[in-house]
């Protein structure tokens, strides 16, 4: 047997009882085809809710998206970086080892993301949750496979943003270490040339009460940045050719900040009318 037969075999065994449990987690398999891409179902007929899966760089706001489209939605957001940072501030026994991949800004490895996600969705099962915007999963061509071992994702959500603004975006976010509010104090101001436009994002600032429990992510450094957004075009930037084949990649360049283009993005997701009904029974 050779080596990566081994490794097969080895993998299939840690998988197997891990994709059992997703799919006994995530529901049935669900044959719904959105080759078309076409107005996206928010809920089918039998009550489930949408399977929908955000990509894209560090920094380029999938986490504010995807809550937004979550709560617009009725699905949870399920961010796996969210899910690795509650970990490493537990005292749990994974803590020490996380700290040191995730300060660097590595990938933590398939078999912890897993458990962690795997832990995540009993938890919503407990709570007869349906549907989910998954946000910063799947991150390798492995996971994406897993993922589709076990699930029909509908749509696959690709946000873009030139690379120079994801730098500024990553070193000027910070947290609200209270209600863990997600803002960003950087005002990116790109002069537009070679007849690209100019690019203005403006600050998010943090209300008052926010302001002073401002903190910064450890893997926000410049340094750790720049790491991250390698491995995203090696390890990642793959994923996004597994859903393009597969008919399922939305492609949505940013514009601008929050107030540009979250209606553009209601737009490209034929969700206008949904927002239009939530705003005016609230
Ligand atoms: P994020 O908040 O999505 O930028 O994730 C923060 C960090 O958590 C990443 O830099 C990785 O170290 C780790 N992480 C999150 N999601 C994954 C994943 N799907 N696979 C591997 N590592 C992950």
């Amino acid at each position: 047997m050779d080596a990566v037969s081994r490794l097969w075999r080895g993998c299939a065994a840690v998988w197997s009882p891990a994709r059992m449990w997703l799919s006994l987690v995530m529901g049935a398999r669900f044959s719904t085809s959105l080759a078309h891409l076409g107005p996206p179902m928010t809920r089918d007929p039998g009550g489930r809710g949408v399977h929908w899966v955000f990509l894209g760089c560090p920094g380029v706001g999938k986490g504010t998206y995807a809550s937004r489209l979550s709560q617009l939605l009725g699905v949870p957001h399920i961010s796996t970086g969210d899910l690795v940072r509650e970990e490493l501030a537990s005292s749990g026994p994974l803590a020490q080892q996380l700290a040191g991949i995730v300060n660097h800004g590595q990938l933590v490895s398939d078999e912890i993301i897993m458990s962690l996600l795997i832990k995540r969705l009993e938890h919503g099962a407990t709570k007869a949750e349906s549907g989910s915007i998954l946000d910063g999963f799947p991150r390798t061509i492995r996971q994406a496979e897993i993922l589709e071992g076990v699930t029909e994702i509908d749509l696959v959500i690709n946000l873009k943003l030139r690379e120079d603004a994801l730098l500024a975006k990553c070193l000027g976010r910070r947290i609200c270490s209270h209600c863990g509010g997600n803002y960003n104090v950087a005002s990116v101001n790109i002069k537009g040339e070679n007849g690209r436009p100019d690019f203005i994002m403006a600050p998010l600032l943090p209300p008052a009460d926010c302001a002073s429990k401002l903190v910064t992510r450890v893997d926000d450094t410049e340094e750790v940045v720049k790491e991250r957004l390698q491995i995203y075009n090696e390890m990642s930037k793959p994923v996004e050719e597994f859903y393009r084949a597969r008919g399922k990649l939305l492609e949505f360049d940013l514009p601008g900040g929050i107030p540009e283009s979250w209606p553009k993005l209601l737009q490209a997701l034929n969700l206008v009318d949904h927002d239009d009904k939530q705003s005016a029974s609230a």
